[in-house]
């Protein structure tokens, strides 16, 4: 793919932006316990965006790439690899990780999510992906808004303001057992005929619902 000055433009904003992330202090008790910060990686501009709820501690935590490092990533990068997938860009709701009081991994405070929001949207205005995945219920639930159902079998595309969101399910579900492996690979060769439609401009606003959209 031959780099636009465009693309050389965003590639340099979205660095100085992330960058300036790296000394956010707006959560308290997220700055106590992560290692890092860790902004999203990844191609700008971007085809698509995954985002997840947070980096992992043997994750994102410890390399500063999300998605990277952990059983969640190996499996997500596996996936976007075996789907053919070009041109991603990964990230999360919040940019730091969670702890629990006894170390753990935990989920994002609601607050913490509100905090993180604008760094998210600031990365997917410079990245400008045709769809944003959202892995999980609590990024779709965030993302969507309550009115949209979390239906990753259905993979209605969902607008939200500017984005077109698309849902599939968090990497660290189908690890645990909750949902088949050859299930989610056949979910991202389903993500990447709706990236292919999208690249046609091949699709419609649907029933079901206000902001649904169909992939034809
Ligand atoms: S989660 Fe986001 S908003 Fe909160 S401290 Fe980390 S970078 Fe800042």
């Amino acid at each position: 793919m031959v780099m636009t000055t465009s693309d050389k433009s965003s590639r340099m904003r979205l660095a100085q932006l992330q960058r300036a992330m790296l000394a956010c202090t707006r959560c308290d008790a997220l700055v106590r316990c992560r290692t890092r910060v860790v902004p999203g990686a990844g191609a700008a501009a971007a085809a698509v965006a995954f985002v997840g709820i947070a980096p992992g501690r043997f994750g994102g935590d410890r390399t500063g790439v999300p998605f990277s490092g952990d059983r969640s990533g190996t499996l997500l990068r596996a996936m976007i690899a075996a789907a053919g997938l070009r041109r991603v860009f990964i990230t999360n709701l919040v940019r730091c990780n969670p702890r629990d009081g006894r170390g753990r991994n935990r989920d994002p405070l609601a607050a913490e999510i509100a905090n993180c929001r604008s760094h998210l949207e600031a990365e997917l205005a410079l990245v400008r992906p045709k769809l944003v995945v959202c892995l999980g219920r609590i990024t779709w639930l965030h993302l969507a808004g309550r009115e949209a159902a979390f239906d990753p079998a259905g993979a209605a595309v969902v607008r939200a303001g500017r984005w077109l969101l698309y849902p599939m399910y968090h990497p660290a579900y189908v690890n645990r057992g909750a949902y088949p492996v050859q299930c989610y690979a056949r979910d991202f060769a389903r993500l990447r005929s709706a990236l292919q439609g999208l690249g046609r401009g091949d699709f419609a606003a649907a029933g079901g619902g206000a902001g649904r959209i169909a992939i034809r």
